[in-house]
């Protein structure tokens, strides 16, 4: 039995053994407020349908920058829909419910009336075994997170009110916690990268750096290091202004990442200077990247209100023993940098300890 004796509910359980609806929501409640999402899926996959007796269960979270529903999880024993546009013409529910804020019920999906939801509408409808559902949009202080949509009540003709009021409930629970995790994960990205490249920002890249010292300590390797400092980008601003300069930072920084691995990291180090760390990279193999840097840069000039703008940057690498300490690292590569700005700019050099410097 899923719902208590009423007379009882808010304190024990009835003759039966049965444990109270606030007894049964509580833990519910406990295990929804956390900012972890797989936690807050295994709720909305089970204890929430387990609650109003639904058979199926589907959560999607919203994407607001593009307006696109993505699947996080289902139950499903059959395909439904991956991603849904919130700009699709008619409306399905999900879409309904999104721009009402409200819960839908609907009893028999062939009969409703508001809207009318065609077959052809209803791509999956021969999978399920009942005519009726509820889709409860997910809220978090005013703002659609998501939609957790129930379907196939397993007792009973359809879901009545108190599922809806416990739907609810549910409802803003979830939605309160998911839209925390956004937010968490929004100001931890914030914290990480830079906001003008989208690259790791300084600190992250120390942290990056002292875990791959870490794992070629343990599992053996040298790490190689690029510096990337950008040439003349003083009179880029002085002669273009302060948002060309910006904008070439951009690019260059995409042209960057273009030419590395995904194991690799890109940070932004400092105004106009990049620092890039490849693990397992022989000082052969990151050379062969940073001269690729150089080229691709030497390549790609800047628009600026129809003007192009000449680039170039001048790059210092240099490979380490995994007992290097960070700032000698970066020392390294920094020196070799120096030597690429002293030899005219637009180049490659390569940071050697037992030489100090070479060209
Ligand atoms: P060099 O070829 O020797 O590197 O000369 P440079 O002109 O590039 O000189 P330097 O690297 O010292 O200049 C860096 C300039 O970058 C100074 C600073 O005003 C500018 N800068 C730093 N951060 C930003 C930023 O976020 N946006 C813009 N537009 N400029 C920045
Ligand atoms: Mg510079």
């Amino acid at each position: 039995m899923r719902r208590s004796n009423k007379s009882n509910e808010t304190t024990v359980k009835d003759a039966g053994g049965h444990i109270s609806l606030v007894e049964q929501l509580t833990p519910l409640a406990r295990k929804i407020n956390c900012l972890d999402i797989e936690r807050i899926m295994d709720v909305c996959m089970k204890h929430i349908p387990n609650l109003v007796g639904a058979r199926l269960a589907s959560l999607y979270i919203l994407d607001e920058t593009n307006n696109i529903l993505h699947l996080q999880k289902h139950n499903h024993p059959f395909l439904i829909n991956k991603i849904v546009s919130l700009n699709q013409n008619p409306p399905s529910l999900m879409v309904m419910a999104i721009r009402s804020k409200e819960i839908i019920l609907v009893r028999d999906i062939d009969t409703h009336k508001k809207p009318v939801i065609k077959k052809s509408q209803r791509s999956f409808s021969e999978n399920y075994k009942t005519n009726n559902c509820v889709i409860a949009p997910l809220i978090c202080q005013d703002r659609v997170v998501g939609v957790l949509n129930l379907s196939d009540k397993i007792e009973g003709n359809s879901f009545d009110s108190e599922d809806i009021a416990l739907i609810e409930l549910c409802s803003q629970l979830v939605g309160g916690s998911i839209g925390n995790i956004k937010l968490f994960e929004k100001i931890q990205h914030q914290a990480t990268t830079d906001g003008l490249t989208g690259l790791a920002n300084h600190k992250t890249f120390y942290e990056i750096l002292e875990k791959e010292l870490w794992r070629s300590r343990r599992y053996g390797g040298q790490i190689s290091l690029i510096m990337i400092d950008i040439d003349n980008f003083k009179k880029i601003n002085d002669t273009y202004g302060h948002r060309a300069g910006d904008k070439v930072i951009r690019e260059i920084s995409k042209k960057i990442k273009e030419c590395i691995r995904q194991i690799d990291t890109a940070a932004r180090y400092g105004g106009d200077e990049f620092a890039v760390i490849l693990p397992n990279t022989s000082l052969k193999d990151a050379f062969v990247v940073a001269k690729r840097m150089v080229d691709v840069v030497a390549h790609s000039p800047a628009t600026w209100k129809k003007e192009q703008i000449a680039l170039s940057i001048s790059v210092g690498l240099g490979q380490y023993d995994a007992d290097t300490n960070p700032e000698d690292i970066t020392s390294g590569s920094d020196r070799a940098l120096y030597t690429a700005k002293q030899a005219g700019k637009n180049t490659v050099r390569i940071f050697e300890p037992s030489k100090k410097y070479q060209q």
